[in-house]
């Protein structure tokens, strides 16, 4: 199986993620935000064709990394082989985090009817989801570009049956409103 890729693993990053990181960036976005930081990686034809099975070698052959962070582009527009790369770096120890534009709730409804979108949040810790606003940029929000985008605690999420928000990174406490609404009513 294939993985369209923006760029090469990038070990050793400290600002995707807490710890110490490996990005995996891959190509192909359809959310088109304004003000986006990275648009050479919305074409899906650009960047290039990488084996999944060559990115399993590589991450299982860094040190020192703590985990993953899966960004883009938009991971879920490539679901089946980026599902595959999360799964296999939560066998090896590594965690999982995940940027997406689409917004937690979105792909808990795609989820019903894609496997392979179902097996990514499965293995997916941490999700920073929602478009990049750019009316809404702040420096106040750690990991994220603007303040609408929410550090997800999936696993608990799941567990808890309602959107379960990380806010200990935050220089400033953000709304917690969205933790009442449940998902799976
Ligand atoms: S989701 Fe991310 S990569 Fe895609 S357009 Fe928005 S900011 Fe850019």
């Amino acid at each position: 199986m294939k993985i369209r890729l923006a760029a090469p693993l990038q070990p050793d990053s400290i600002v995707d993620g807490e710890g110490i990181r490996t990005v995996i960036w891959t190509q192909g976005c359809i959310h088109n935000c304004r003000g986006c930081h990275n648009p050479s990686t919305h074409s899906f034809e650009d960047g290039a064709l990488i084996d999944v099975e060559d990115i399993k070698e590589e991450l299982s052959s860094l040190k020192f990394q703590d985990g993953i962070t899966l960004s883009g582009g938009d991971p879920f527009c490539q679901p089946e082989a980026v599902s595959e790369i999360a799964k296999y770096s939560k066998s090896i120890g590594l965690n999982v985090w995940c940027y997406t534009g689409y917004t937690f709730e979105n792909l808990i409804l795609m989820s019903k009817s894609n496997k392979n979108i179902k097996k990514l949040l499965e293995n997916i810790d941490v999700l920073v989801d929602g478009k990049f606003e750019l009316e809404k940029r702040s420096l106040n929000c750690a990991f994220r570009g603007s303040t609408n985008q929410r550090l997800i605690d999936v696993k608990k999420s799941f567990l808890e049956n309602k959107v379960v928000e990380i806010t200990k990174y935050d220089l400033n406490s953000i709304s917690k409103s969205s933790e009442k609404k449940y998902l799976f009513v």
